[in-house]
């Protein structure tokens, strides 16, 4: 018998009480029931991206949020700023060319964060750029980019910034309105601790002028007409109901815990999990690591695949590699959701004995020691 471990950067873990409320008969989506749960899960969506203004709910993985995003501010023509850094930042400017616009870009390094000066001399170097497009954790590589800073340049300018949040919304703080940014983009199945199948928007006031005047073309991503049946407690479509029932759970864990706490309980791992790397003397890939995930230098001489590999046959932990030029070359523990110090112990362990039986030379308890270590410090 093997007890399984998913610790991978999505899907993650799901919530018991989700899985639970996901057992019970389906709700019908134009009934008061589902109604009356839907303004219960506006208001948790509204705290959560920390907004005043309507969250947007659709049935898709997170990238459907992003074409959403595109195709409701923009029309054509428009010109775009897009921040490459990995390939989730590479993601926006395919959506971006996938309808015609000829976004510019500024490529950053993978493995490092923007320089937000940079994105100030884009930005004057052409004033006519209508929408910046970042991304808050770089999953591939990652990175936290610096997002505070790039709200308060783009914040000065007529563009709007839209911000992938799909992997670091509940992890790491990102208050949209006090912020200024205005397009949060986020999908269920990271901190959020339900299954894939839900993509959210939030929009600003700022975002929503450009909404009106948006003219590339949309049917299903339709952010008006979507804003239109939520006010009512209605879904354009049929919902994934099981998902907005288990989201419900979700969002009512994340209320009892409290936002500050969240993110404690976040940076808490995080710094215990790269804390029990160094230990091993395995080298960090990005010196602005995201809380949501560790991303490690495979050693020299063992391909990051392997460590993978063994880790899930062995030790029945699923991680992932490195993606696209990463490949081979790191791989990714993620720790986020329903995630708690046991995980984080439990990994480091196993990953003590995958790096021996891979030949890589560790005196066992080294990693573990240093994540306890962390751990054990009050807060
Ligand atoms: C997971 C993730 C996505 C969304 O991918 P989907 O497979 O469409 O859900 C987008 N951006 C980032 C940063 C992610 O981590």
């Amino acid at each position: 018998m093997k007890k399984r471990h998913l610790l991978a950067p999505g899907p993650t873990p799901v919530l018991p009480e989700a899985l639970l409320a996901m057992a019970r008969p389906i709700l019908y989506h134009r009934g008061p029931e589902y109604e009356a749960l839907l303004g219960r899960v506006r208001e948790g969506l509204q705290f959560l991206f920390q907004t005043k203004n309507e969250v947007l709910v659709f049935t898709s993985s997170g990238t459907g949020g992003m074409e959403g995003a595109v195709v409701n501010t923009l029309s054509p023509g428009d010109r775009a700023l897009v921040i490459r850094s990995g390939k989730f930042g590479e993601r926006w400017g395919e959506i971006c060319e996938a309808y015609g616009l000829q976004p510019s870009y500024i490529d950053v390094d993978w493995g490092r964060a923007v320089e937000p000066d940079t994105v100030a001399a884009a930005l004057a170097a052409d004033p006519s750029i209508k929408a910046v497009f970042a991304t808050h954790t770089e999953s591939s590589t990652g990175v936290l980019h610096d997002i505070e800073t790039i709200a308060r340049i783009v914040k000065k300018t007529p563009a709007i910034l839209v911000v992938d949040a799909i992997m670091s919304l509940g992890v790491a703080n990102l208050p949209m309105d006090a912020w200024g940014v205005d397009v949060v983009v986020g999908g269920s199945q990271k901190a959020l601790m339900i299954p894939p199948g839900l993509a959210f928007c939030g929009v600003s006031d700022k975002a929503w002028v450009m909404v009106q005047r948006s003219r590339l073309p949309k049917f299903y991503f339709n952010f008006t007409a979507e804003r239109k049946s939520l006010e009512k407690n209605q879904n354009s479509f049929t919902p994934a109901v099981s998902l907005v029932v288990a989201l419900e759970q979700s969002l009512a864990a994340i209320k009892a815990e409290g936002l500050t706490a969240l993110f404690a309980r976040h940076d808490r791992l995080a710094r215990a999990t790269r804390a029990g790397v160094r230990a091993l003397g395995l080298e960090l890939f990005t010196e602005r690591p995201t809380p949501a995930l560790t991303a490690i230098t495979a050693p020299p001489g063992i391909e990051a695949g392997a460590i993978v590999k063994r880790l899930r046959a062995a030790h029945g932990i699923t991680i992932s590699g490195g993606q696209a030029q990463l490949k081979g070359k790191i791989f990714r523990l993620a720790h986020l959701g329903y995630a708690d110090e046991s995980d984080v112990v439990v990994c480091l362990a196993a990953l003590e004995r995958t790096l021996i039986d891979l030949g890589y030379s560790l005196k066992l308890g080294e990693g573990v020691r240093a994540v306890q270590e962390v751990l054990a410090q009050a807060g």
